[in-house]
């Protein structure tokens, strides 16, 4: 039997896994990745090998598939049939909040869920979900070690002036913070970017995770410094469907004057804004730009308008810049989005050629040879990011560290 870790990304209605087998010095191995969809509906199963063979994608009988517990069981189930020497010998949970009390990748236990449940005011879309498959895990396979991996765990320790919003100070006590998002990514970015370039990896680095999600952040010797999301996941860049940072006064002048309620500002800022909201066309930047017509054409402008803004702020952050890394569906993908934004990058030090900008699906340099500081391609793998914490937390065989900070009180009802 074989040691394997599998990973879980759980969505509204859809749960995305990855399978890493265990190998010789606890060096991991990606060996399937697939998701469920239509969770409560028609739901839908499929599962590639690490190769990219098919191992399963079909459509759930009916009545199957209903809830997270059905739709793990049918992943485990799954993975067993076609890895017969599966041992599972964790589970590892992207979780979006850890707020203050999380720092660092988490072993499970009740308490631990307990803390996790006083959070979900803060992420009330996302945590949720994150909670249900944990508690579905706990259901489906008893025994074996979960493990809460934070998108906001990479971003902590920046202090008070980092994290404070101009506000009152009890607000900053009850839990108003920027946390800042996709840690999971930057922590996984800059791993490899040590690997492939350990100067530029200890020096000052930008990077931007462009997907439908979409946040930036300045790494300083590989730790997050600043970064473009704040209290939630709608601060900063404009995103497929998110608006991205906007004038609070506008919020102010929907309610008073227009009658918005919350339900309708989250749809509005959530759901209806961003790439989607501006082109009225698409969310989705690959059929924006197979558009001809101008107002896709006007929200990828507007979105690299605001990347490259951005970027100088978080280059004032870092008092310069030694690479840029693109990552994210669209930072990996998009050749004329990388063009707009490092066009105007070009004070930085940043040279490039947009002629001669090799393609390919492996990470690369993308800026011309000579240039001061060098624009990199970098394929995020979140999912590897989870594996790797979930081993080294049941290595450890000891809880991570619940941070045990300011006292934040976290609920609404406790604001001042
Ligand atoms: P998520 O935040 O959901 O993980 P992804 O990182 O998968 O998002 O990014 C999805 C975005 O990447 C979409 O806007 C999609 O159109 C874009 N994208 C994927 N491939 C390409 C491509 N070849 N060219 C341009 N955009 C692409």
């Amino acid at each position: 039997m074989t040691d394997h870790i599998i990973t879980f990304n759980a969505g509204s209605s859809s749960i995305k896994f990855a399978l890493f087998s265990v190998g010789a010095d606890d060096l991991l191995q990606r060996a399937a990745a697939g998701q469920v969809d239509g969770l409560g509906g028609d739901a839908r199963l499929e599962a590639k090998a690490a190769d990219g063979r098919v191992l399963h994608d079909a459509a759930a009988p009916a009545g199957k598939l209903n809830n997270e517990r059905d739709a793990l069981a049918a992943i485990l189930a799954l993975m067993q049939a076609r890895f017969p020497q599966l041992r599972l010998a964790a589970v590892g949970h992207r979780v979006v909040h850890g707020a203050s009390r999380f720092s660092t990748a988490t072993l499970i236990d009740a308490t631990m869920l307990a803390t996790l449940r006083t959070l979900v005011p803060l992420a009330p879309l996302h945590l949720p979900n994150n909670i249900a498959a944990i508690e579905a895990t706990r259901r489906a396979f008893p025994g074996v070690p979960q493990v809460a991996c934070f998108d906001t765990a990479f971003h902590r320790g920046g202090g008070f002036l980092r994290e404070a919003y101009a506000l009152p100070r009890d607000y900053f006590d009850a839990g108003i913070r920027r946390y800042g998002f996709h840690g999971l990514s930057y922590e996984y970015i800059a791993g490899r970017l040590a690997e492939l370039s350990p100067r530029e990896a200890a020096g000052r680095v930008i990077v931007a995770h462009l997907g439908n999600g979409a946040s930036m952040c300045a790494l300083r010797g590989g730790q997050s410094i600043d970064t473009t999301m704040g209290f939630s996941a709608l601060d900063g860049l404009p995103m497929g469907t998110r608006c991205g940072a906007i004038d609070p006064g506008v919020l102010l002048h929907l309610i008073e004057t227009h009658g918005y309620e919350a339900a309708r500002l989250s749809d509005l800022l959530y759901k209806e804004s961003g790439l989607k909201g501006l082109s009225g066309i698409s969310h989705d930047m690959r059929e924006l730009e197979a558009s001809d017509d101008p107002r896709a054409g006007e929200a990828i402008a507007y979105f690299c308008t605001r990347v490259r803004r951005e970027a100088g702020a978080l280059a004032a952050s870092l008092g310069g810049v030694d690479a840029f890394v693109f990552t994210g569906g669209i930072g990996e993908n998009s050749g004329r989005v990388r063009a707009e934004v490092l066009a105007g990058l070009e004070w930085l030090g940043i040279a490039f050629d947009r002629d001669a900008q090799p393609e390919g699906r492996e990470d690369r340099v993308v800026s011309v040879p000579g240039s001061q500081a060098r624009a990199w391609v970098i394929a995020t793998d979140e999912e590897a990011m989870i594996a790797r914490h979930a081993l080294r937390v049941i290595r450890a065989g000891a809880q991570g560290a619940i941070t045990p900070s300011i006292p934040a009180r976290h609920t609404d009802a406790s604001l001042p």
